[in-house]
């Protein structure tokens, strides 16, 4: 008989699975036996993901497909109802889809369309879906992780104040729903990725090469990255799964785990060799 995988018989949701971070997390989940549900707006990226994730399993009824706007109540709906009717359940609740949407204003220049925008999917979206999945969380003493960012930290990113103000909001309420829903049995966590290479520029309106460009210069500056790297997705989906993961992470309650390779710790003075001070 194969041995049970890790997530056998869990049945978990992860929004904006079509891309990123939300793709890897789908497919390790999948590889680890789980049923899962893969939701995004853009068809042609979920059927990539989708196909991506067959290859790896010899059950595709493991697998739900959702085509769904998280700025839309029946997105929402559609992604809660499908899975229940498909796997009758929900274990864990993975809310990592967002965006550092752009229209070409910065800083206090960005307008209030944008305002609004910006935590409708970094903010509210996660609300909602916690709203319509507690009930059913609860029934199966279930994990919630929620992908934020280190723009939610103490450190600013001044050019992009609602993007940071909507993952703090996140960490906050996540914090507050940790201590809440962990009376039910139910876990909230967070992962606050710093770069990490995925389509996250591109939805900012850059181009592959200028990403390109920014993700060498930051891994080549000690001041951006003191480790000397972009993360992958993987990097951050791994950390999802241990969140995720009551046998390894149970007393984990209500915290955010940095992944950064160093860049919150960097100061001013010491982005900079002390040699060259003196
Ligand atoms: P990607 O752009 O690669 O993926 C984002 C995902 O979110 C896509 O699957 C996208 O799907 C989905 N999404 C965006 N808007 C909506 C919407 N309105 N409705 C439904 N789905 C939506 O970026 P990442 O993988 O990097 O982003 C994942 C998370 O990581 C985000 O919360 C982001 O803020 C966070 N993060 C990323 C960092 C980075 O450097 N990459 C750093 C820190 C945090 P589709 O386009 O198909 O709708």
């Amino acid at each position: 008989m194969a041995p049970t995988k890790r997530f056998s018989g869990k049945s978990v949701i992860i929004t904006g699975s079509s891309n990123g971070i939300g793709r890897a997390t789908a497919v390790l989940f999948a590889k680890q036996g789980a049923q899962v549900t893969i939701t995004g707006r853009d068809e042609e990226r979920l059927e990539a993901a989708k196909k991506q994730i067959l290859k790896l399993t010899s059950k595709p009824n493991d697998l739900n497909v959702v085509v769904a706007n998280l700025t839309d109540s029946k997105g929402l709906d559609d992604i809660v109802n499908s899975t229940l009717t498909k796997f009758g359940k929900i274990d864990i609740l993975i809310n990592n889809a967002g965006a550092n949407i752009s229209d070409g204003t910065l800083n206090t220049d960005q307008s209030i369309e944008l305002y609004q925008k910006t935590f409708q999917i970094n903010f509210q979206a996660v609300v909602e879906m916690i709203k319509k999945t507690k009930e059913h969380l609860i029934k199966t003493k279930g994990e919630i992780v929620n992908v934020s960012s280190i723009a939610g930290n103490e450190q600013t990113f001044s050019a992009t104040p609602y993007y940071c103000a909507a993952k703090s909001a996140l960490n906050q309420y996540t914090r507050c729903i940790a201590l809440d829903l962990i009376q039910y049995g139910v876990r909230v966590n967070s992962v606050s990725p710093g770069v990490v290479v995925t389509g996250f520029l591109g939805a900012m309106g850059l181009p592959d090469e200028v990403r390109d460009k920014m993700a060498n210069f930051m891994a080549s500056n000690k001041a951006c990255i003191p480790a000397g790297f972009c993360a992958k997705p993987n990097d951050i989906a791994e950390i999802i799964l241990f969140l995720s993961d009551r046998k390894k992470s149970s007393y984990i309650v209500g915290q955010s785990i940095v992944a950064d390779g160093g860049t919150s710790l960097v100061t001013g003075m010491t982005a900079f060799d002390m040699h060259e001070m003196i």
